[in-house]
């Protein structure tokens, strides 16, 4: 089914509360990806368009690899200057909570969003939504809150309204939440909108470049570090989980963003279902999950690890110490992997 795949009830709704508004606030979720900074950007771009004053406000800072995207320099991050950002919250009366679906992942902006009476819509793709908007666009089916917004666009009759800039941040999201499109994008639609986004020329080759060509030396030699020594196959489980611990990180002069997609490599070993990170950082573990077919590693991040996800790609913390996180990692995955 080629069709756009947005509601058509819910967007007239849409288009009132759009046109009823004065003031937007957009907000990714804490730690953003490609995705959350694409989407964000693409709604900014669009918003500014029709006329409306806009402002995207992120929980946190984000790498180095994604701020080359057009209107990169108009985002605010919150932790940069907070009293400027709550009073721009408090004073909207429109916000759109982008790429995620609990307050719980707007990290420092929880309890500013919760408390904020403006009316909300989300757009996002991840499973299990919480109730805490107006408007809910919510689709797992979409490979990306990138397609999404491009869906999202078009249903509002907008289309001819994405132009090359607005294009590039939708192919940014896209790419980056499925690992250039190899996983989790298999539906004709994700192609056709890729299709579209071709036509308004964007520079694909460029954008590509922009994002995985851009590793720092000391990064290349992290990833080297992570997949020699930081490595770990657990064979008769399909598993493989890498290490970095803080001294890893500082050695390697660690930047924001540095460890992103490390996660991935492991799957690339004959046999590997599932795929995990620990990142020791200064006062929690941070850990990322990933997974093969039908394995739903998102369990395993949300029963255990304060997170949760996608079924192939999760993500989770705990306060825990580095060696007790690998350690009830791997006590609970014999269970795990024998309900597979
Ligand atoms: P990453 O490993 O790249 O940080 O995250 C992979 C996926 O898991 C992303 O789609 C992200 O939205 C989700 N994710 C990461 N951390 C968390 C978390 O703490 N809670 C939930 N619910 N999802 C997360
Ligand atoms: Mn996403």
């Amino acid at each position: 089914n080629l069709q756009n795949r947005i509601d058509a009830e819910l967007i007239k709704e849409a288009e009132i509360l759009l046109n009823e508004c004065a003031k937007i606030s957009i907000i990714p979720h804490s730690g953003p990806d490609g995705d959350a900074i694409g989407s964000s950007l693409a709604l900014h771009q669009y918003l500014i368009k029709k006329g409306k004053q806009a402002q995207i406000i992120s929980p946190s800072a984000y790498p180095v690899f994604l701020k080359w995207l057009p209107g990169n320099s108009d985002v605010w991050i919150y932790t940069n200057g907070k009293k400027k950002a709550e009073e721009y919250i408090n004073s909207s009366d429109l916000i759109f909570i982008v790429d995620h679906n609990s307050f719980k992942r707007s990290g420092d902006l929880e309890g500013v969003l919760e408390k904020a009476t403006a009316k909300k819509i989300m757009i996002d793709h991840h499973p299990e939504p919480e109730q805490i908007v107006d408007l809910m666009f919510s689709d797992t089916q979409m490979c990306s809150t990138c397609e999404m917004m491009y869906e999202f666009i078009e249903a509002l009759g907008d289309e001819d309204m994405i132009d090359e800039s607005i294009s590039e941040c939708i192919y940014t999201g896209i790419i980056t939440d499925t690992g250039g499109l190899s996983y989790n994008s298999s539906q004709p639609r994700t192609y056709q909108v890729v299709g579209s986004l071709l036509a308004k020329g964007i520079d694909k080759s460029k954008i590509h470049s922009n994002i995985y060509d851009n590793f720092s030396p000391d990064r290349m030699k992290l990833l080297g570090h992570c997949l020699d020594q930081g490595l770990e196959v657990l064979s008769e489980f399909n598993t493989a989980i890498i290490t970095l611990t803080k001294e890893d990180l500082v050695r390697f002069n660690y930047k924001d963003g540095d460890t992103e997609g490390f996660v991935n490599y492991p799957l690339s070993i004959q046999g590997m279902l599932v795929s995990v990170i620990f990142i020791e950082k200064d006062d929690v573990v941070k850990i990322s999950f990933r997974s093969k077919g039908d394995v739903p590693i998102n369990r395993v991040a949300r029963d255990y690890f304060n997170g949760g996800g996608h079924i192939n790609a999760a993500g989770g913390r705990t306060e825990k110490s580095l060696k007790e996180a690998i350690d009830q990692f791997k006590k609970v995955l014999p269970e795990f992997y024998n309900s597979l």
